[in-house]
Formats: C-alpha cells, structure tokens, sequence
C-alpha cells in the first residue's frame, strides 16, 4: 500500500509551496492503518508549514431554509413538506453578530437554502449592517443565483463564496437532482471568481451512486478551478429525501480525500465540517484537524430555528464555540488572529504571499 504514497514526496514540496501536480489514486483515497496514518501526517504537516498551527475560526448562520432546488440527498429540498419553513429576522442576528459575537471569531458566514427572498429581505440588510458596525469578514453560501444577485451581495460586503460543485460527474450530479446542470454550477464558480469572489468549492464523499470514477472526478475539478479553498463532507443520508436509507459515507474515506486535498493545494484553505462527527461521534471533528484541515466553524443559528436547518436528521451536533476551541486546543492547534478575508487580501489566487508596496515616506 505504501507505494500510493510514493506519488508524492514531502520532502520534494518546498515552504508555501502552492501547488503540486499530485492526484489522488483510488487505492490512496482507500487507505487504512499505518499508511493511512502516514497520509495524514504528510497532509497534516503540509497545513502547518504553510499556516502555522493557526487556524480560521468562522461563526455560520443559517437564515432560511426554503429552497428552490430539490437535491436528492437533501433535507431542504423543495419536496420535502414535512418541513416547517423559516426566514429569520435579521435584526436580532444582527445584534448579536455586532454585540455578543464569540470573541474568537473574525469572519461569519451566512448561510440558506437557495432562497432569493431570503437574500433580498435578509442577507442583504445583515451583510449591510455587519460591513457598516464590525470588521468581520463576510462569507455567504447561498446557492446558485443570477449574477445581478451575486454583485449586490459583493457590494453590500461580502467577499467569500461557498459554492460547491457537489460531484464531479456529469450523469451522477444530475442523478442525485443537484443544482441545475454541472456546467452551469462551474460556469458559476468561474463568474465569481471572475468578478473578484473568493470561492471556496467542495464536494460530498460517500454519496449514493459514487464509484472510483465519479469520486476520482472530484479531485481532477478541484484541481482545474480557479478556487481558493475546497472542502469534502462526509454524505450523511437525510430525513425526509430519497436517499434517506442509503449507507452514511465512511468517515476514513472522508478524511482521506481531505489529506488528497491537501497533499494537492497546501495553500488551500480547508474546513473541517461538523459533519464529520456525525460521521464518527466524539472523533470526527479533531480527527479532520490532523488531516490537514486549517478553518474551523461555530454554530450562530438562534436555537429557535436550528432545528428546522435540516441538511440531514434533526439530532445536529452544534459546534459551539466551547467545542470548537477545546478541539483546536487539543490537537495543538489556536485561532488565527487573522481573519480569512483579510488572509485572501494579502494572497495572490496563486497562494502567493502578495507583496505590500512600501509605505511612502513625505
Ligand atoms: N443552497 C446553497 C447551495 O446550494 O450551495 C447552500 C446550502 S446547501 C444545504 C449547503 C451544502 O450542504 C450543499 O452544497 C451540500 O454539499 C451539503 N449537503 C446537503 N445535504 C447533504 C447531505 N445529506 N450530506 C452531506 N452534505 C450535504
């Protein structure tokens, strides 16, 4: 097994080195015991060497979960009426992301289904508020939307956009009812970044209908994207959806293909998702740590609608900022006192440190 490793040598990726030429094989992405281990320190040591033992600490809120879309693994999926629909109040969200926010935080980021009421109504008004009384940076995943939509949520403040492509395949993405067409989606990812976006991208490991080609398809987009971070989440089969009774995603499997992303872009930025504990109870979070992930997420849903925020099943596991800082601290690791907008700031798309023009001296 240790061969897949060969693939690639550490010792060959010089400091900030951005990228590598490496793909992931489909025995790599299948590893297991000491190879497996040593695949995730390779990837492990990569995200230190390039960040630190800093990492990105994010407060998401999630503001609607109506939804146009009716992604077959999803539980806001249009279909599903046997959810209660909500769109928060964003004033009450707005007081406490300005004045009882954690204080480890420096970015939020927003989240709904794909709700374009929700933004008008909203997302716009908190990203206006949070831009005019804090310095937070501004994330949003909000699905896929017109460009007119996406340029008034950049000129309200916001400079992040999470937009996964879901599954690389063709036919599999249009099996599992994802998004409109996968061209599109890219077409999407490209448009932001075009115009000036950060976009993070991702897909789901262990979906139903995955097989070698579809989950090595993957990585061979990640690779061709003009992204600046990408994350992979464990497939957790939702209440309410057609796949409902299909098997979860096998968490080595999971983290492994984020040590392959890691291994690929060492200046990625890399979240590790609560859904890896759902994935592994009690395990999962800190085990994405020491696999090479470098943002971590605390929940700022009010707990009056968290419930109804259904991506799976109703028994979420919140991240709150107390687990968030006992896992990073346990693994060694501290928040980064740099936000992660201001981190996109100061780097190239390349991954390149950006130089600062000398000040002028009168
Ligand atoms: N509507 C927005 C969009 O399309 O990007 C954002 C919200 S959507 C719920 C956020 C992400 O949840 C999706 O991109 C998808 O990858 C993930 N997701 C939904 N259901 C999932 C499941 N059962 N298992 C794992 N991830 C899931």
């Amino acid at each position: 097994m240790l061969h897949a490793l060969k693939d690639i040598n550490l010792t060959s990726i010089t400091d900030r080195m951005p990228r590598t030429s490496f793909l992931p094989g489909y025995e790599l992405l299948n590893l297991k015991g000491s190879s497996q281990a040593q695949l995730h320190e390779r990837a492990y040591a990569l995200s230190r060497r390039n960040f630190g033992k800093e990492v990105f600490v994010r407060g998401v809120v999630e503001l609607s979960n109506f939804c146009r879309q009716n992604c077959s693994y999803c539980g806001m999926r249009r279909d599903n009426r046997a959810l209660e629909r909500f769109r928060a109040n964003y004033e009450p969200v707005a007081e406490m992301l300005i004045h009882h926010r954690p204080q480890s935080i420096t970015d939020i980021n927003i989240q709904t289904g794909e709700d374009p009421i929700a933004i008008r109504k909203v997302v716009l008004p908190l990203i206006r508020a949070v831009r005019k009384e804090t310095s937070l940076g501004i994330s949003v995943c909000l699905g896929s939307l017109s460009s007119e939509l996406y340029a008034e949520l950049q000129e309200a403040g916001a400079s992040v956009y999470i937009l996964k492509f879901e599954t690389a395949d063709n036919s599999h993405y249009q099996a599992m009812q994802s998004p409109g067409t996968l061209p599109e989606r890219i077409q999407r990812i490209r448009h932001l970044v075009d115009n000036g976006w950060r976009v993070s991208s991702g897909f789901i490991a262990g979906l139903p209908g995955q097989g070698e080609r579809e989950l090595l398809a993957n990585f061979r987009l990640a690779s061709e994207l003009p992204l600046s971070g990408c994350s992979v989440s464990p497939f957790i089969p939702g209440d309410e959806t057609p796949q409902a009774d299909a098997p979860s995603a096998d968490i080595d499997l999971t983290l492994n293909c984020m040590a392959a992303l890691r291994l690929m872009r060492p200046d990625w930025v890399i979240p590790a998702v609560s859904a890896l504990n759902l994935s592994e109870p009690g395990a999962g979070y800190r085990r994405g740590l020491r696999t090479g992930a470098n943002l971590v997420t605390i929940n700022l849903t009010p707990e009056e609608i968290r419930d109804d925020y259904l991506l799976y099943k109703r028994e979420r596991f919140i991240m709150t900022e107390e687990r968030i800082l006992e896992a990073i601290s346990a693994e060694g690791l501290r928040p980064s006192k740099i936000g992660l907008a201001e981190f996109y700031r100061t780097q190239s798309l390349s991954g390149e440190a950006i130089p600062v023009p000398a000040a002028k001296v009168a």
